[in-house]
């Protein structure tokens, strides 16, 4: 460790466009009781990181501040007290980006997600990983998955551990049922598609753009679906016949919602994670009483489904999508290609 000196970062001095990122030093960070210092050798872009950059007042941040939610690494050192089994330090690492109290009754349970102190690491969870450096609860890592590279490993926590949340724990998906992803081209649309497929399910992805339908048919979806938003509970019918789908993971809100639910069989599941399309939704209740739906919202997912998802990361069984990777120093192109929603898969920079 290196007290004293200093550590290149693309850090936050004030809120507001991608000018406010500002490549430069930071104190070198020392690890505090229970943390691990982490050499950053990835760490993935999220729209999370575009909003905490605007000053969206969801989050309680202070300035200045850094980014990022999704870190792999080297471990560097474990501070007083921190424990991180089967690690040491010069091992490769991957950061659960969900930082959790881990004493009270939820965290306890297993239900840390759901933790009243629950943050995210980037946002309202301290300094992320758009440095060189970073501490987090050293109970927080776990050994890189061996057959990924930094680049890839950085690029599955938020994303994966969102979808797999959504589709395993919350919507219960089952082999044989039918799962419609909307949005499938997002970082946590394109992990959906996987997941429902690795949990067995024919899955139609939904998409407007081309690019990243035919891009979501190479990642194993049985069909996809071109039609514009107010059609697509049609296009759902004509591909399931009429009873419609399982389950339908949304993260888009707006328009597309009263659709989303639309497609759903009686007794459906429809989960989300998000609304960059609008946060307030026309719902016609009778869908959802007679029919039994099951409305359910989704925030990231547990240290324990991570863990899980980092097995099937190591066993082959999923695959990180890279779409590109910046250096750290350009972490405002970066930026501006991600809000440009040209991507499929993840953005990545590299320190
Ligand atoms: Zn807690």
């Amino acid at each position: 460790m290196v007290g004293g000196r200093t550590v290149k970062a693309a850090r936050l001095d004030a809120f507001g466009g991608i000018e406010k990122l500002v490549y430069g030093d930071l104190p070198d960070p020392v690890p505090g009781p229970g943390q691990a210092l982490v050499r950053v050798r990835a760490c993935a872009l999220n729209h999370l990181d575009l909003w905490v950059r605007q000053g969206n007042p969801a989050y309680t941040i202070s300035l200045p501040h850094v980014l990022g939610n999704d870190v792999s690494g080297i471990l560097e050192a474990l501070g007083p007290d921190a424990e991180a089994p089967g690690l040491k330090p010069g091992d490769a690492v991957v950061a659960s980006p969900g930082i959790s109290c881990g004493v009270c009754s939820r965290c306890l349970e297993g239900k840390d997600n759901l933790c009243d102190s629950y943050a995210i690491l980037g946002a309202d969870g301290g300094w992320g990983g758009y440095a060189e450096f970073i501490v987090v609860p050293a109970r927080n890592l776990l050994p890189m998955p061996s057959r990924l590279s930094f680049e890839e490993a950085a690029s599955y926590p938020l994303a994966f551990l969102t979808a797999y949340h959504m589709l395993k724990t919350l919507a219960e998906v089952r082999s044989g049922q039918t799962v419609v992803v909307v949005g499938a081209g997002s970082g946590v649309g394109s992990a959906a598609v996987q997941i429902a497929k690795h949990l067995g399910a024919r899955v139609l992805a939904a998409s407007s753009s081309e690019a990243k339908r035919e891009a979501a048919l190479a990642l194993g979806a049985d069909a996809v679906l071109a039609c514009p938003p107010e059609r697509l509970s049609k296009a759902v019918r004509a591909a399931v016949g009429r009873g419609g789908a399982d389950a339908v993971l949304e993260h888009v809100g707006g328009e597309i919602f009263p659709e989303a639910v639309r497609c759903l069989r009686p007794g459906g599941s429809l989960v989300t994670c998000g609304a960059t399309a609008g946060p307030e939704v026309p719902l016609d209740l009778r869908f959802v009483f007679f029919k039994e739906l099951r409305l359910l919202g989704a925030k990231m997912g547990t240290f324990e489904e991570f863990r899980r998802l980092t097995e099937l990361f190591e066993r082959g069984e999923l695959k990180p999508v890279v779409d590109r990777v910046f250096p750290l120093a350009d972490a405002r192109a970066a930026h501006e290609y991600l809000a440009a929603r040209k991507q499929f898969g993840k953005v990545v920079l590299r320190p």
